[in-house]
């Protein structure tokens, strides 16, 4: 609160005129709205929360997230530039008229949609010196990855994605150095791929895994990243670039969730036995920052299943049922925007 009443005097100092429904500014070109005005000419409602200056504007199909003094907002999913910021003058909130051009508009609406998959990074787990589990006939689990990694390489360029293995031979890579393969590429998911393995040797079926946030501490995360990653460097204090963080890694969670679904209703599509997704704290999962998932194949521990496992076939039946759900996933996103641009129109 107290950041909130220096921002308002330094702001009070700078603004040469207000208006009912307009004010500019006295050190940029572009006009403002009130936002009362504003929400009222469209039909939004808006909340503003004052102790992290984010600001809410909703209905039932629009969903905007506007941070007071950053050009960063969030439109429904997707991060997008506005030409100004928010300002927050004489107790009223005011947001700049471009918001109106960006939001409704005929102006194309330039961001990058988190949305469509172009890039899948496949991690096969273990190597090296890390084989993983290993099965009672001596299969490591190490290869077992590799080769369905492979596979599902294979059929997703196949599907027109451009793929990228952490590893494609032998070799140990840390949890980070994979981490940093999807970063590097700009990967839009990121699937490790596992093989499990349990005492009791009944245990069989696929799993599916994806990331589990920590609510408590996914603030603090975010804003370590801020400061790590300069994610937008200049003006805007560092609390509110870490509400962008975690908008975006609460983003990443919920595609997470959908992939992990995606999956699970594809390997049962297919035949598979598999156990709904579970949420799990893999650490690989959960520094990646794009929709990751683990997918645990079968049991190397499983007498029968290691069986099968062994096989080519089953390896590639794997690897179809995977990529089938990134096809899937990246279908819906796809109608989903088609929709929007036809009611742009
Ligand atoms: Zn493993």
């Amino acid at each position: 609160m107290k950041r909130l009443y220096f921002l308002a005097i330094i702001l009070l100092s700078c603004a040469c005129a207000t208006t009912s429904g307009g004010y500019r500014t006295g050190y940029g070109s572009s006009d403002y709205i009130y936002i009362g005005d504003f929400c009222k000419r469209h039909n939004l409602q808006y909340d503003f929360d004052t102790l992290d200056d984010v600001v809410k504007i909703f209905s039932k199909e629009k969903d905007i997230r506007l941070i007071l003094n950053s050009n960063i907002a969030y439109f429904n999913g997707s991060t997008i530039s506005l030409p100004d910021s928010p300002k927050y003058v004489n107790g009223k909130l005011f947001v700049p008229s471009g918001l109106e051009r960006k939001i409704f508009a005929q102006e194309p609406v330039l961001y990058k949609s988190i949305f469509t998959i172009h890039t899948v990074v496949v991690d096969p787990g273990h190597g090296g010196n890390d084989p993983g589990a290993i099965s009672c006939r001596g299969m490591k689990e190490k290869d077992l990855n590799l080769k369905i990694a492979k596979y599902l390489k294979e059929e997703l360029e196949a599907r027109g994605f451009k793929v990228i293995l952490t590893r494609d031979r032998d070799v140990f890579i840390s949890l980070q150095g994979r981490v940093n393969v999807a970063k590097r590429n700009k990967a839009d998911i990121f699937v490790s791929i596992h093989g499990n393995s349990n005492r009791s040797k009944n245990m069989k079926g696929a799993e599916v895994y994806y990331l589990s946030p920590n609510r408590f501490n996914s603030q603090e995360r975010a804003l370590k990243l801020t400061k790590e990653e300069n994610f937008c460097p200049g003006r805007i204090n560092p609390d509110a670039e870490a509400i962008l963080w975690d908008l975006l890694l609460t983003k990443n969670y919920s595609l997470s969730v959908e992939l992990s679904h995606s999956l699970y209703f594809s390997f049962k599509n297919m035949g598979f036995y598999v156990k709904p997704p579970k949420r799990a704290p893999f650490y690989v999962l959960r520094l990646a920052y794009v929709p990751s998932v683990l997918v645990e194949t079968g049991y190397l521990s499983n007498k029968y299943e290691e069986k099968w496992l062994r096989k080519d076939s089953y390896q590639r039946q794997i690897a179809e049922a995977i990529s089938l759900a990134v096809v899937s996933m990246n279908r819906q996103y796809n109608s989903f925007a088609a929709k929007s641009d036809k009611s742009k129109n």
